[in-house]
């Protein structure tokens, strides 16, 4: 109520002030403000920030999986709680680069999209449908004969062509949409691994995802290859390493033809051997640390043979490709995804989304650390959203994890049947089924990290949403990310940079 009497009374002292034919005072600023203060100096910082222009030696893109801009503000602030700090004043590492844009995800056929159309746009630069990779929106999902004639060509794939080396890094498996848009094209995602195919797809000539990407046909091939996905490599006779067996039905073991007839050609799949690794320009390195996805952030201690954070993982592909860059002159194009905020968010399961939403953006910092913004464009993006909420009034510094709190009172703020509320929620997914009919919120159980957020709508799997996402980015061209874009604009932006 405060303020809007404070207005009555100050248009009640202008309207006297008109009336008596007197011109008006302006407030004086508040300089002493602490908050004026503080948007004066950063006022300062963006009119001293001018555009780079001219051609990037290197790209790289950061893809958060399903990192809404709620995601990221959540996350900022617990991160920033974990620190001990006011989280709402936090930055997460990309919230300081220079330049954004908003991009518009949807599909050509979908409304609220899905991973491999939104990796597809920006990887190739069309827009295509939901649930293809690496082709254009003439193929219908699962037609594998449409699927060869509407191939569209990859970034990776381009650079590979110019003779400069690539990159491909994920917390997923290798094969899953986004990575896999990097390196191959399939009229179904689920093809990642031959016994995940239609036998008509296989008759017609089609090649599973996991084969696509050893016989990556440009140039010399990929340089680094590090995620998950071990199984669609080895035949389902085999043992895999950790857990499990191999799940490709037509006996090959992806790994072994991989290496054959290049002995500069490394593999690894352990945090051990990882460690061990060295930069070294003429090889090649393919990393895969587990049989499915990697662990999420908050799981990955308990991994049976250890696996590398994405920061680490992040941090060696970019030493690798450097060192081959030093080689050849010619610059790198990787891509980063932290695939699992998406995993976590589809099982409604805040905690470790705003954990693995974290750790990517500790990778950011690692990139921002090993890379200048004179000659590397760096991008970071969200392929889509999910339906995470961040709602009611709770008070600064409340738990983002917790109840909702007045701001005035610090006393819990009740619903219309009494009982308190969670800041965070999904529209939809598990947490429905869990917390229907309401119960009475344990706010010890909600900062753990299995609790699952209240939702609406009940859904075994979260879903994704349809909103607007955010583009952050340095370095040469990176000024051109600014307005409300389609999402493919993004690689044209990277490929005029780099071509
Ligand atoms: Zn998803």
């Amino acid at each position: 109520m405060k303020p809007l009497t404070t207005g009555r009374l100050a248009l009640g002292v202008l309207l006297a002030t008109l009336a008596a034919g007197q011109p008006a005072q302006a407030e004086p600023p508040r300089a002493d403000n602490p908050w004026y203060q503080a948007a004066q100096a950063r006022l300062q910082q963006l009119k001293a920030g001018m555009p780079r222009q001219g051609k990037a030696k290197n790209v790289i893109l950061f893809v958060g999986d399903g990192m809404s801009i709620s995601t990221i503000t959540a996350a900022r602030i617990f991160q920033g709680q974990q620190q001990g700090k006011p989280g709402e004043n936090h930055r997460l590492a990309f919230e300081n680069l220079p330049w954004t844009a908003l991009s518009r995800t949807f599909n050509t056929n979908a409304q609220v999209p899905d991973s491999a159309g939104t990796a597809t746009a920006m990887l190739t630069g069309v827009k295509t449908r939901i649930g293809v990779i690496g082709v254009d929106e003439s193929v219908p999902r699962g037609d594998c004969a449409a699927g060869q004639r509407g191939r569209v060509e990859t970034l990776l794939e381009r650079a590979e062509q110019a003779g400069l080396a690539t990159g491909v890094v994920t917390t997923t498996r290798i094969t899953h949409a986004t990575p896999a848009a990097a390196y191959a094209h399939s009229a179904d995602r689920d093809w990642e691994v031959d016994s995940a195919m239609p036998p008509q797809a296989l008759e017609q000539g089609c090649v599973d995802i996991a084969r696509q990407l050893v016989a990556f046909p440009y140039g010399d091939g990929l340089d680094v290859v590090l995620g998950g996905g071990r199984r669609n490599f080895l035949p389902a006779s085999t043992a895999d390493p950790e857990k499990g067996k191999g799940r490709r039905a037509d006996g090959r073991n992806l790994i072994q033809e991989w290496q054959q007839g290049h002995d500069k050609r490394r593999y690894v799949w352990n945090a051990k051997q990882f460690a061990a690794l060295k930069a070294d320009a003429s090889a090649q390195v393919l990393g895969l640390f587990n049989p499915s996805h990697l662990q999420f952030e908050a799981d990955r201690g308990e991994d049976i043979a250890g696996e590398p954070s994405l920061a680490e993982m992040t941090a060696f592909a970019i030493q690798q490709l450097e060192a081959r860059s030093r080689k050849s002159g010619k610059g790198y194009v990787l891509l980063v995804e932290g695939g699992r905020i998406d995993h976590a968010s589809h099982g409604g399961n805040a905690y470790r989304a705003l954990t693995d939403t974290v750790a990517f953006s500790d990778a950011v910092a690692e990139a921002m650390r090993l890379t200048s913004e004179q000659d590397t464009l760096l991008v970071v993006t969200a392929d889509h959203g999910h339906t995470l909420t961040i709602s009611g009034y709770p008070k600064r510094g409340n738990p983002i994890l917790g109840l909702v709190r007045h701001p005035e009172n610090n006393e819990l703020a009740l619903a219309a049947d009494g009982k308190p509320y969670a800041t965070l929620s999904y529209a939809n997914g598990p947490g429905a089924a869990i917390h229907n009919p309401r119960q009475r919120l344990d706010e010890a159980a909600m900062l753990e990290k299995d609790f699952h957020q209240p939702a609406h709508v009940p859904l075994r799997s979260e879903t994704h949403d349809g909103s607007d996402v955010a583009i952050y980015a340095r370095g040469p061209n990176a000024w051109l990310f600014h307005g409300a874009l389609n999402q493919q604009v993004i690689y044209h932006i990277m490929a005029d940079s780099l071509f």
